[in-house]
């Protein structure tokens, strides 16, 4: 089936709470689902084992492999300036750029009783955000734009920023980030009136491929009141 069709045919089958697609695409169509940047589920694809192993086996796992991926591209690992790469690789892959996967370090939030009875939206704009796409493995980077109005919570607003941190630790598409990042704010607050937005650049489209240095990628998550159009107005304004 041409990925095309696969998209229209919208055959789509749960497993494990995620949708896949009920045909097997070829190797042709997965390349096409990189390319296009096409998430095919609003969960991190996790196997059943992820959490199996530790850290520490998991970085020296990895540490083997880059040594291999980096001796297959014909790289000296005696000379002084690469022998440590595998392990820095490693490390950052499992204690910085990917330590969003591991459910233990979701932040800890806590949410406030809106004394205040302050009821206008609250906007958090222009937060850094540093993320990676899953498709290959190069910086997704740009600024999340956050938004929520209170029903009797309230939250930290650095843990706003905690939150995009966090999902953004992972092998991500842009669309699932922007998702998972509008699912943990209504969890925590108890409030489908959340909205984010993110835009942000592919080192993937910029350094690859079609090589476009300049453009930049919008996405978008509306939900509650945002979805009215003088509330996301009013957002968008802001931001
Ligand atoms: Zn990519």
């Amino acid at each position: 089936m041409k990925y095309e069709e696969l998209i229209k045919s919208d055959e789509r089958l749960h497993v494990n709470g995620k949708d896949v697609f009920t045909s097997e695409p070829d190797q042709d169509i997965f390349e096409m689902i990189g390319d296009n940047h096409v998430a095919t589920s609003t969960d991190t694809p996790m196997r059943e084992d992820a959490f199996d192993k530790s850290d520490k086996e998991k970085m020296e796992l990895i540490e083997g492999h880059f040594e291999k991926i980096m001796q297959t591209l014909g790289l000296d690992l005696t000379d002084d300036s690469l022998k440590g790469t595998p392990h820095r690789v490693a490390k950052m892959f499992v204690k910085e750029i990917f330590s969003g996967l591991n459910p233990q370090n979701m932040p800890r939030i806590s949410v406030f009783d809106n004394k205040f009875q302050y009821k206008e939206m609250l906007v958090e704009k222009d937060i850094s955000m540093n993320s990676t796409c899953e498709h290959h493995f190069l910086p997704i980077y740009g600024k999340a734009h956050v938004a929520y109005i209170s029903s009797g919570k309230v939250i930290g607003l650095s843990k706003i920023n905690r939150i995009v941190d966090h999902f953004a630790r992972r092998p991500q598409v842009q669309e699932r980030l922007t998702v998972q990042i509008a699912e943990e704010l209504k969890r925590a607050l108890n409030t489908e009136d959340v909205a984010v937005v993110i835009d942000a650049e592919h080192m993937c489209v910029s350094c690859r491929g079609i090589q476009d240095k300049s453009s930049s990628t919008l996405t978008a998550s509306y939900s509650g009141k945002f979805k009215e159009v003088a509330t996301k107005e009013e957002f968008l304004k802001y931001i």
